[in-house]
């Protein structure tokens, strides 16, 4: 049994998700204590127990411990059972962490799966569903799996509601090499909004074309949907280059104005372009368990966060490879699975 302090490095609750996943694949049982001890509110929320409760669905797991406010689990993993699964986070809990919990025991298993999962899906703090399609699921299909998702309806916080549904063709993960972008095929940003007033969105969609000059016209939409659907509003900042996506998102927040969400979401976009590293800061973190199972390959990425640190500790308990991090000239990081 592999004994986890949740209060290390990150101390957040991807350490719970990435450990349930993982166990699901090994077949390591785990125990963590000290569940997000570095948060102002510790311990297990609804949104994290939601997760473990669908990783012992899918699995036949058995968990002692699971409960909001609850500071350690154990974990003892089953056999992955593919099919149709409905997980309802509750609340605007992001379905893309439930996601990023059973993808990687999804893809792995020996037929294919179909989740639809409901709660948060445009939400802080978590990948936005726009971020999943592309920017993440892109790099997973080229490694063997095919997953497609769909979004049928925005859920924002704190009202949630949304909606999303995904498609798991699995398929061994091969190791890729991705140390470079390739050229800039394009770039997008787009402001939707929901239940708010339509200036709001127009000022930031204002502010990102003066602070992303060289972006054309065509770039720029706004996107207004159905009032039921909301309140929210979430910037989202997308370049393409021929081998990955990078999505920079801004989320409404009560009290933040605007622009200000917009001028830091292009500050960020900038920084990202000006860098030449094939992974941006939460790509890195999400791509180290699917190259981790892979069990090779290597990708580029910008400063090291410490999400990307605590999940490559993580992987290495799990699977015994080794993860390296180098600095290459001109402050790229490069990973490398061994
Ligand atoms: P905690 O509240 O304990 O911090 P959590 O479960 O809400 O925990 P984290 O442990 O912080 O979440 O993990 C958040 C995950 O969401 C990470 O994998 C990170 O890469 C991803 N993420 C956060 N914000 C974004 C974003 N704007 N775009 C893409 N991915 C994001």
């Amino acid at each position: 049994m592999i004994t986890i302090d949740g209060s290390e490095g990150e101390g957040g609750g991807q350490m719970v998700r990435n450990s349930c996943a993982l166990s699901l694949v090994t077949g390591e049982p785990f125990r963590i204590e000290n569940i997000r001890a570095k948060r102002t509110k510790p311990g297990l929320m609804r949104q994290h127990v939601t997760a473990v409760e669908a990783a012992c669905v899918i699995s036949g797991a058995e968990c002692t411990g699971l409960a909001v406010g609850g500071s350690e689990l154990t974990f003892r993993p089953g056999q992955v059972v593919p099919g149709e699964y409905h997980f309802a986070v509750g609340t605007a809990g992001s379905t893309g962490l439930v996601l990023q919990t059973v993808l990687m025991p999804l893809v792995l298993a020996n037929a294919p799966s179909r989740l639809v999962l409901e709660g948060g899906t445009h939400n802080m703090l978590a990948p936005p569903f726009d971020f999943i399609e592309r920017a993440f699921l892109p790099i997973i299909n080229r490694m063997g799996p095919q997953v497609s998702a769909r979004l049928v309806r925005h859920g924002f916080y704190p009202r949630g509601g949304g909606r999303i549904e995904v498609d798991i063709a699995p398929a061994p993960l091969l190791p890729l090499t991705c140390t470079t972008r390739g050229p800039r095929t394009g770039e997008a940003a787009q402001v939707v909004v929901s239940g708010l007033p339509f200036a709001i969105a127009e000022r930031m969609l204002a502010r990102v074309r003066r602070d992303l000059p060289d972006w054309p016209e065509s770039a720029f939409t706004l996107r207004q949907l159905p009032a039921d659907q909301g309140p929210g509003v979430i910037l989202m900042l997308e370049a393409q280059h021929s081998e990955v996506t990078e999505l920079v998102s801004g989320f409404g927040q009560l009290g933040v104005p605007g622009e200000r969400l917009a001028r830091t979401s292009a500050a960020r976009m900038n920084g990202y372009l000006e860098a030449s590293a094939f992974a941006g800061p939460y790509l890195a973190d999400q791509l180290i368990l699917p190259f981790a199972l892979a069990g090779g390959g290597a990708f580029s990425t910008v400063k090291p966060s410490q999400h990307l640190l605590t999940a490559i500790d993580i992987a290495q308990r799990f699977t015994g490879r080794r993860i390296t991090i180098e600095q290459a000239p001109g402050g790229e990081h490069q990973v490398t699975f061994s």
